[in-house]
């Protein structure tokens, strides 16, 4: 993988190349963006183009610690994430730390990645910052994280900040069709994504679900509600994940306004929003979903 093979982000890339190959790095990154649109993918990259020995183009794919690199074996660089999925644990950045402290053994630098960094505990994220206030000179430690207001401002001073932007939709679709996974992924879908190809990948393993708001939608003006109620499954078995397909319901009817420009579809929206709202305030969740398709069944029809 290089920086040719991940989507988006071109100013980027030229800027982290020019970066590795000027040996210019400073020691502490942070990198803001969304999930699922390709930080950690960009941030293994740079590490390996920090740690190749090449005096050219860099990853040059030959030398030691590219070899190590690509094997996953390099002793140099280090990936942190929360080992439970939630947070990571004081005992991690300590581990970190005596690792750091130890000079290089391959390269001529030593990379951290702090994957999720905002799911630091609070204790994780003091004891990073004594590392960050007095870095080794080999050190270069890049934080990844999608909601940096949850980040200590200490810390955040301390790093250079890069911007990741999600990615157009016609990069998105370029992906999944070179990942042949673009089976039938519809325009809305696609909004759905948010140009993320994490999100994209999770709209596609669940397509028959958005299929059916599709479907619901299209009904409202020909069905009762009765039938419409009845053939709702999906919606009062999705208790858990909601709100996804509620977000995805406002974007058809979104796109009809626009198409349309009919009130039906932006007073649509409204109830669809005071529907999620009542769920996340935890109403009754079957009832929610009863005068969701209701009120919205009475504003197709009045
Ligand atoms: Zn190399």
């Amino acid at each position: 993988m290089a920086f040719e093979n991940i989507l988006g982000n071109e100013k980027n890339k030229e800027i982290l190349v020019r970066i590795a190959e000027e040996e210019s790095s400073v020691h502490g990154y942070l990198w803001v963006g969304k999930d699922g649109i390709g930080k950690k993918l960009f941030a293994i990259q740079f590490a390996k183009m920090l740690l190749c020995e090449s005096n050219s183009k860099k990853p040059c794919d030959k030398c030691k610690s590219c070899i190590e690199f690509n094997a996953e074996s390099h002793p140099d660089f280090m990936m942190i994430e929360p080992d439970d999925g939630k947070t990571i644990k004081i005992e991690q950045i300590r581990y970190m730390q005596e690792k750091i402290a130890e000079k290089p053994i391959t390269a001529s630098k030593k990379v951290y990645i702090i994957n999720n960094s905002e799911l630091m505990t609070r204790e994780a994220a003091n004891s990073l910052l004594k590392t960050l206030e007095e870095p080794p000179s080999y050190a270069i430690i890049i934080l990844i994280t999608s909601n940096e207001s949850k980040l200590l401002a200490t810390i955040k001073s301390r790093l250079m900040k890069i911007y990741f932007k999600p990615l157009e939709e016609d990069q998105i679709l370029s992906y999944l069709k070179a990942n042949n996974l673009d089976v039938d992924i519809t325009k809305n879908m696609l909004k759905q994504c948010e140009g993320s190809i994490g999100k994209a990948i999770k709209v596609l393993e669940e397509r028959e679900k958005y299929a059916f708001i599709d479907d619901v939608i299209k009904s409202l003006s020909v069905d009762d509600i009765t039938t419409i109620w009845r053939k709702s499954d999906v919606l009062y078995n999705a208790k858990d994940n909601i709100v996804p397909l509620l977000e995805y319901m406002g974007i058809v009817l979104y796109e009809k306004l626009r198409e349309k420009n009919e009130i039906k579809y932006a007073n649509g929206i409204k109830i669809i929003e005071k529907a999620k709202q009542r769920i996340l305030a935890n109403a009754n969740y079957d009832m929610s979903i009863d005068d969701l398709l209701l009120e919205l069944w009475e504003e197709f029809n009045s």
